[in-house]
C-alpha cells in the first residue's frame, strides 16, 4: 500500500472542510483532503445565512464565490395563511453581514474546491476513507480511490468533515441520538417559469402549513428554485404513501395557497428526494488528534438555515486550533472547541424546538409586529448566535416560551422585559 505523510489530513470538502482547507492553506500547513464524490455533487443545504461570510472570508474563498454570481440572500419570507413575517438581515440587532447567497450547492462547493485546487490545496476526489487508527494522537488513516487503490495517510491531526458520512463518529462509535423530534424532508428543483418579477420572485420563503409541516422555497439565479417539505416523519409517511415522493410533494403544494398557483403544474428536474430523521449528534466533538466538525459533529434541522453556518463555524475554528497545536501551544479543546460550539447549538436547538412548539411562530405572526423583538430574532436567524449582548441569544431558553405565553394571555408586553 502506497503511504503519504501530511500536517492535517481533513476529510469532506463540503462546506466545512474547505473553509478548514482554505484557512490552513494560507498559513502554510501541508494539508490534504480526500473527498468521496465527484465533484460537482448534488448535496441539500441551498439557503445560507449571514454569519458563513465572516467564515468564508478568513478562509479566502469569498472573492471567488461572490464572482460567481449566486443569487444573493438579503432576508427570508415566513408565510402562515394570510399573514405574512419578513425578515431583512439589514435590520438586525448588533454587527454583522446583512446578506449571503441562496445556491444550488452542487455548483457552490465545485466554486470552492476550484479555488482551493488553484491556491495548490490537494484534493483527492473519489476517494473514501475506511478506517483510522490514532497512536499518542497521530493518525493513520486508509482511503480507497474508486479505481481500488489504497493509501495510508499519516497525519498530526485529522479534520473530520465528513458531513451525513460521519466517517469518525461511525468508526469510533461516537454517534448520539439527537435530542429534537424525528423530522424528514422531500425536496427537488424546478425551472421556476412562473418566478414573480423582482424581489417577489427571487425571495427565499416557507410557507407553515402546520405547526410542523412547512414548504421551503428557494430560488437560484441560475432560473430553478429548490422546493422542499419538511414534516414530522410520520406524517410525510402518509403522505407518500405507496404513490411516492413526487406525489407527496405535489400534494403538499396543493396545500399551499401561497404557491399552488406558482408550482401546480411544475416538472421536477429529478425524482424528490427524500431524506428521513436527518437529526443527528454526538458523544464527544474532539479527541486526541481530531475533531468533528459540520454535519458530522451535529445536524438539527432545515427551518433556520443554520446547517452551513455550523458547518462553516466549526471548520474554521477547529482549523485554527489545530494550527495553533501545530506550532506547539497546548490547545484546551474543550473550553475553545466544544464549549464555543455547544453555545451556538444550544441556542439554535432553543430556536427549533420553540418553531415546532408553536411558541416561536406566536411571535413571528402575532399583529401588531413589535420592531425590537423582529430585529432581536433577526439577527439569530441571521447566524449571530454567540453574541450574548443579545437578550434572544443570551436568554433563549425563556425568552421566547414567556413571551409566546405574555401575547397568548394579551400581557402587557415589551421587548426589554429580558434586557
Ligand atoms: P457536507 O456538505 O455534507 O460535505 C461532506 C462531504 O464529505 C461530502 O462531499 C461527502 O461526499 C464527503 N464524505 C462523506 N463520507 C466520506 C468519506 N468516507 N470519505 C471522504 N469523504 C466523505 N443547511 C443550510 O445551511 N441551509 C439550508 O437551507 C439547509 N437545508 C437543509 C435541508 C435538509 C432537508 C437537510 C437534511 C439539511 C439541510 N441543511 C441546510 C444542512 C446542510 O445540508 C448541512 O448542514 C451542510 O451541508 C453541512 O456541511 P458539511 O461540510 O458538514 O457536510
Amino acid at each position: 500500500m502506497d503511504s503519504q505523510e501530511v500536517d492535517i489530513l481533513i476529510i469532506g470538502a463540503g462546506p466545512s472542510g474547505c473553509v478548514a482547507a482554505g484557512y490552513l492553506q494560507q498559513k502554510g500547513i501541508r494539508i490534504k483532503v480526500v473527498e468521496k464524490s465527484k465533484f460537482p455533487r448534488m448535496v441539500v443545504g441551498e439557503s445560507l445565512i449571514p454569519r458563513v461570510m465572516d467564515n468564508f472570508q478568513e478562509a479566502g474563498l469569498l472573492e471567488a464565490l461572490d464572482a460567481y454570481g449566486f443569487e444573493k440572500k438579503r432576508g427570508a419570507e415566513f408565510i402562515r395563511g394570510e399573514v405574512f413575517s419578513v425578515f431583512d438581515f439589514s435590520d438586525k440587532f448588533g454587527e454583522g453581514w446583512d446578506w449571503t447567497w441562496q445556491a444550488p450547492r452542487a455548483d457552490f462547493d465545485l466554486v470552492m474546491t476550484q479555488e482551493l485546487q488553484r491556491k495548490g490545496v490537494d484534493i483527492q476526489f473519489e476517494t473514501s476513507v475506511t478506517n483510522i487508527h490514532f497512536e499518542n494522537g497521530y493518525s493513520t488513516t486508509t482511503v480507497e480511490a474508486n479505481t481500488g487503490t489504497r493509501t495510508q495517510i499519516k497525519a498530526k491531526f485529522v479534520i473530520d468533515a465528513s458531513g451525513y458520512g460521519r466517517v469518525l463518529p461511525r468508526l469510533l462509535g461516537l454517534d448520539k441520538k439527537s435530542q429534537l423530534n424525528p423530522h424528514s424532508a422531500i425536496f427537488t428543483h424546478v425551472k421556476d417559469i412562473n418566478r414573480p418579477q423582482g424581489k417577489k420572485g427571487t425571495q427565499i420563503s416557507f410557507d407553515v402549513l402546520d405547526t410542523e409541516v412547512w414548504l421551503w422555497v428557494i430560488p437560484f439565479s441560475n432560473g430553478l428554485t429548490s422546493l422542499g417539505l419538511v414534516a414530522d416523519t410520520t406524517f410525510i409517511e402518509q403522505l407518500k404513501g405507496e404513490k411516492g415522493t413526487a406525489e407527496a410533494l405535489r400534494k403538499a403544494i396543493q396545500l399551499s395557497d401561497f404557491y399552488v398557483q406558482r408550482f401546480a403544474d411544475t416538472v421536477f428536474e429529478f425524482e424528490p428526494v427524500h431524506l428521513k430523521n436527518y437529526s443527528s449528534a454526538v458523544t464527544q466533538m474532539y479527541g486526541n488528534g481530531y475533531a468533528l466538525t459540520g454535519n458530522s459533529a451535529e445536524f438539527l434541522d432545515p427551518v433556520f438555515s443554520s446547517g452551513v453556518c455550523f458547518a462553516t463555524e466549526s471548520g474554521i475554528l477547529s482549523a485554527k486550533l489545530a494550527h495553533r497545536q501545530l506550532l506547539g501551544e497546548t490547545i484546551d479543546w474543550q473550553l475553545e472547541y466544544a464549549d464555543y460550539m455547544q453555545r451556538g447549538i444550544d441556542v439554535f436547538t432553543t430556536y427549533v424546538r420553540e418553531w415546532y412548539t408553536g411558541n416561536l411562530q406566536t411571535l413571528f405572526f402575532h399583529r401588531p409586529e413589535n420592531p425590537e423583538v423582529k430585529r432581536k430574532i433577526c439577527a439569530v436567524l441571521a447566524g449571530y448566535v454567540w453574541n450574548e449582548e443579545n437578550p434572544f441569544v443570551k436568554k433563549h431558553d425563556r425568552v421566547i416560551r414567556t413571551m409566546a405565553y405574555m401575547l397568548e394571555n394579551n400581557y402587557p408586553f415589551s421587548s426589554d422585559v429580558f434586557d
